[in-house]
């Protein structure tokens, strides 16, 4: 009798125990199917990426002894939904149970689910053995609250796991958090460490992509394709990563600049994301570098603070929260994103620079996401969930329960707060600060009305003012709604009609 194991697009750990024996009645399936390239436009990294890396696990597998079932996206065999295939292939080989590695998603978590409650054999889900956290612990930990908090979240984590942890159980440093070192803009130098990840050359591929008809946007570069697409590679590249960039990881964490994308951040979103690194191997082999000497600590910190703290809480928000948390829409913004979130073609140089590299490369940091695109859609009003499918499409590392949050939650307060405790928006002066970007731009960005203004300043101003009712109760926020007390009603109503003109004008931008 034979068992199905299903392997799904991001689930690629070849350290998990389903592959630790072989076994002739296990057949190991993986499908690139249409449900899953179409739920959202995907960037053509992206897909190329899962396709290319579900394909290098399969022949991992084969080439070990393992049975695997594969279907391409362009098999006669295929229909193109993950049930359906799974029916057909449970009568094809007579299967006798279906297994399933627990889901991200809650869309396939459901799916999944549902499923295995009608079939006739019997079905079960495994663990992915991927996180620090159960699905559920973040919100066991926060037993009831209103209010979450990460930093309280990562410190249970860094206790119970013992990193950066005294013998004594105090943390390194007598402090758990070195955020305050982080906040550096970056002059130029140190230089920005070279592209060390691989080079692939995955043109057939695009093209059979191409030809089975999916939609996608972005750049493929399937020619000279450079992410990870297994552990090895993976490995390497974290090796590469923690030498050259984690030294000054840290202090430039913040910076952002037009004439470097990557500056010294690790790019390892996608290895972990898709399973094929596990965060496990990332926060030992970091924690040795700091040990070692190799780099400091609000470095080290720093990092593990990202993948300890943030990946697995806002993991526990998107488990505790689903389903619902995406229709949240607490400002009751509507409008629909503007043509350049798709050229990058805008006068402003921030975000020309920060969608043209997310189009180029499938990728932008966090600050980026943040503080530039994030904190104008917020501004500007643009609709959650227009830019949920957004986020949700273009970054190679987006699947839904990392993705949500960040842009739903942290990014667009559109949770009312949960995963943020203010807004994250800001005016020109703070982009100026962390960048090179206002630099030759049309705009100006010391002017709040006219034509040349920068459009983010009467933008925040016009925001508070806006939602004052909610927002001025918040005491993080009192030093705004000082400075706007001081104003004067002609400046107050300057900025208000400044801002009124620049929604209705965003396309022209
Ligand atoms: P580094 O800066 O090198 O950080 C190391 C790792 O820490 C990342 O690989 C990631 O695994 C983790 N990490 C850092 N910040 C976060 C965070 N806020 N939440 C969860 N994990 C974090 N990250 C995704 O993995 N997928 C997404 O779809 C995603 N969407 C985002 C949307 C918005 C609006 C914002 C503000 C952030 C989003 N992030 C997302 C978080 C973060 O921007 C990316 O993890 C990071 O840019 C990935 O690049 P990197 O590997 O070079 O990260």
């Amino acid at each position: 009798a034979t068992t199905l194991k299903l392997i799904l697009g991001d689930q690629l750990n070849c350290q998990h125990s389903w592959f630790r024996h072989t076994a002739p009645e296990v057949v190991f399936v993986l499908m690139e199917v249409r449900q899953e390239t179409d739920y959202v436009l995907h960037h053509a990294q992206k897909i190329i990426a899962i396709f290319a890396a579900m394909r290098a696990l399969a022949t991992q597998l084969q080439a070990a002894g393992h049975r695997v079932h594969y279907l391409r996206i362009d098999d006669a065999a295929n229909r193109q939904s993950l049930t359906a295939n799974l029916d057909h292939l449970i009568a094809h080989y007579s299967a006798s149970a279906l297994h399933w590695q627990a889901p991200d998603e809650y869309r396939l978590d459901q799916q999944l689910k549902a499923y295995a409650a009608q079939l006739a054999i019997p079905a079960q889900m495994d663990d992915s053995e991927h996180f620090f956290a159960s699905r559920d612990e973040a919100a066991r930990h926060f037993d009831g609250r209103a209010r979450w908090l990460m930093e309280s979240f990562y410190r249970q984590m860094r206790s119970r796991h013992g990193v950066l942890m005294t013998a004594g159980g105090q943390p390194l440093g007598e402090q758990w958090n070195f955020d305050h070192d982080n906040r550096a803009s970056w002059p130029g130098l140190p230089w920005e460490p070279s592209d060390q990840r691989p080079h692939h050359d995955h043109s057939a591929l695009w093209q059979t992509i191409q030809d089975a008809g999916v939609a996608s946007f972005g750049q493929p570069h399937a020619d000279d394709f450079r992410w990870p697409l297994n552990r090895a590679e993976a490995l390497q590249q974290l090796d590469d990563f923690i030498s050259v960039a984690l030294p000054h990881f840290g202090r430039f964490q913040d910076a952002m600049s037009s004439k470097a994308w990557r500056l010294f951040h690790s790019l390892l979103s996608f290895a972990m994301n898709s399973k094929m690194l596990d965060p496990q191997t990332v926060v030992a082999r970091v924690e040795a570098a700091y040990h070692e000497g190799h780099v400091p600590l609000a470095s080290a910190e720093g990092y593990i603070r990202q993948i300890l703290g943030w990946r697995e809480y806002v993991r526990g928000v998107y488990w505790h929260r689903m389903p619902g948390y995406d229709q949240l829409n607490a400002f009751g913004h509507q409008a629909p994103l503007p043509h350049w979130f798709w050229s990058g073609d805008t006068r402003m140089r921030c975000l020309a620079a920060a969608i043209g590299q997310s189009l180029e490369h499938a990728h932008s940091h966090h600050i980026n996401r943040l503080m530039v695109i994030g904190n104008f859609s917020l501004l500007a009003g643009l609709s959650p969930q227009a830019l949920h499918e957004w986020y949700l499409g273009v970054y190679i590392d987006a699947f839904e329960w990392v993705e949500l949050p960040n842009t739903l939650g942290m990014s667009q307060f559109a949770d009312g707060g949960l995963l943020a405790t203010k807004p994250y928006v800001a005016s020109a002066a703070y982009i100026d600060r962390m960048s090179d970007y206002c630099k030759g731009c049309h705009y100006q960005k010391k002017q709040r009305s006219g034509e040349r203004a920068c459009p983010y300043n009467a933008l925040y101003w016009d925001f508070f003012l806006r939602n004052a009712a909610t927002l001025s109760k918040n005491h993080r926020l009192g030093m705004v709604y000082q400075q706007l007390r001081k104003m004067d009603g002609t400046a107050l109503a300057q900025l208000q009609e400044q801002a009124a003109q620049t929604r209705a004008t965003l396309e022209n931008l």
